[in-house]
């Protein structure tokens, strides 16, 4: 209990203007935690910690930044299973999946990262046309960094170790509702020894804390992952100090399943992806679209693992699924089922309320709906919650023109057994990554989506250059005469 205190200029500091926030376990809705909530002078302190540490952190030689984040890796993975418990504490997700997806996948990016950088070019001639041109990466300065709750360590894990790495400094305001797993994060920085300044967390709320920093005029760049509504608020913030944006947003995914393969297993394939992380993730196959002949099959085999993904205590092992992070969160899912529900669409499985056997805690029961239309709110709009919606299509220019009608383009899901079909499909897609058949994406393949999912990509190499400017020199080998 107790950790009210912010990470500025390598040390452990109170707050200057903290606002009490205490930290719920959304599976006994308990408190189980107190954070400060800064405010401007706090942020002030933080951005003036890392302008000063950026002038001799970016001349540090590659080679001993790389050093740091292999450090920073060893200790990672050496407190990983504390990692996972500070999860589990703050966002729900079960110890199994904690350990082995939530906190593994921090530690995957940052092996990612190292690979890359261990071959990155910061500098090239421009090429044989321009021999005397050098084209020099240099870091773009001060990064704030915001994340959101549902993957905390991914998250963070994407953007602090290649912003450092490149020689950035950085301040991280991680979501108020998940801040456990940031300041463990900022001990393992600590302990690996990176100088003051570099890494600095300050904690706090969107509407302050993250405002401020967002608008701070020392501050270079914003690297956000959140909601769309967020993701637009920020842009238009940092808009007059001509800050870099990235934004990884929200999206509403299509799941195109055609007859040409066992669609019972694709779909029972595609519903536990959407029941996932209790259905926060924000690239989760959502929409699923099964051609008209298959249909029935489709949405019986959803229901039975609607049946069988069941939640359960987050302190268990297995691989259940946990309750909603959040009271907002759990009000929100209601109202998108309720909505459903009155909108006309076929509830096959799960529907509003708690399962019975909880009688507190943020739990869901996991949700299918069939004869959704895709202009039904349920349809349009992200519910980051264990609700899955079906529909027919009658051919592939249906299912395209189907999948493409969102606001939204983050990942897209293709089954088929054509593979010609799932190529001319795939390139059809609106979004910026595509799985055909179950396919995972390979460790370092940029993440990141087209439309309102955001701007940028992140993870491997491209993860990289975001957090870098370009300089070209010209006359870069030619005496004076
Ligand atoms: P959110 O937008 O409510 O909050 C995200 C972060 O932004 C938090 O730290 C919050 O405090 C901060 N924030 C809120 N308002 C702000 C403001 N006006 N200025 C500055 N900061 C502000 O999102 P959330 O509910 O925490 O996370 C869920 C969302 O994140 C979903 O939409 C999900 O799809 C998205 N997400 C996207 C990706 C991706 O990579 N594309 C990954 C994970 C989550």
């Amino acid at each position: 209990m107790g950790h009210t205190q912010f990470f500025i200029n390598g040390k452990w500091v109170d707050p200057i203007q903290g606002r009490q926030h205490e930290v719920i376990d959304p599976a006994t809705e308990t408190v189980i935690d107190r954070i400060s909530l800064g405010g401007e002078l706090d942020v002030a302190s933080a951005v003036a910690a890392a302008r000063k540490a950026f002038d001799t952190w970016s001349r540090v030689p590659h080679e001993e930044r790389i050093g740091l984040l292999r450090r920073l890796i060893e200790i990672y993975e050496a407190r990983l299973e504390e990692m996972a418990s500070a999860i589990t504490a703050e966002m729900g997700a079960p110890r199994t999946f904690s350990l082995k997806a939530q906190a593994a996948a921090g530690l995957s990016q940052m092996k990612v990262f190292l690979a890359e950088f261990e071959r990155f070019e910061f500098e090239h001639v421009l090429g044989p046309q321009a021999p005397d041109d050098q084209i020099i990466r240099e870091p773009i300065g001060v990064c704030g960094l915001i994340t959101p709750w549902n993957w905390p360590m991914n998250q963070v894990s994407l953007k602090a170790p290649p912003a450092m790495t490149v020689g950035c400094t950085v301040v991280l305001k991680p979501s108020e509702m998940a801040p456990l797993s940031s300041m463990l994060f900022a001990e393992f920085v600590e302990q690996a020894g990176y100088p003051a300044g570099v890494f600095n967390l300050v904690n706090g709320d969107g509407a302050i804390t993250g405002e401020a920093l967002t608008r701070h005029p020392d501050i270079d760049m914003i690297s956000f992952t959140g909601s769309a509504r967020t993701g637009a608020a920020i842009s238009r913030a940092a808009a007059d100090t001509f800050k870099r944006v990235t934004l990884e947003l929200g999206g509403k995914s299509p799941n195109i399943i055609f007859d040409d393969l066992d669609v019972a297993a694709a779909a029972a394939r595609g519903a536990r992806g959407c029941f996932s992380n209790t259905g926060q993730s924000c690239d989760a196959p959502t929409r699923m679209l099964v051609h008209r002949s298959s249909y029935e099959t489709a949405i019986e085999a959803a229901r039975l693992v609607a049946q069988e993904v069941q939640p359960g205590d987050p302190a268990l092992e297995g691989g259940h699924i946990g309750p909603l992070s959040s009271r907002a969160q759990f009000d929100r899912v209601q109202a998108f089922v309720e909505n459903a529900i009155s909108e006309g669409a076929r509830l096959i499985a799960g529907g509003p309320g708690r399962p019975e056997q909880f009688k507190s805690g943020y739990f869901v029961r996991p949700t299918v709906f069939a004869d959704v239309t895709n202009d039904m709110q349920v349809a349009r709009e992200e519910v980051f919650g264990p609700v899955l919606v079906i529909m027919p299509f009658d051919d592939e220019d249906e299912a395209v023109r189907i999948a493409n009608d969102t606001p939204y383009g983050l990942s897209s899901y293709i089954q088929t057994g054509d593979l010609e079909r799932a190529r001319r499909v795939a390139r059809k897609i609106r979004a910026g990554m595509v799985r055909i058949n179950g396919a995972f994406r390979g460790p370092g393949s940029p993440f990141g989506g087209y439309r309102h999912s955001g701007l940028g990509r992140e993870g491997g190499r491209w993860g990289i250059e975001e957090f870098l400017e370009i300089k070209a020199v010209a006359g870069w080998s030619n005496p004076a005469t």
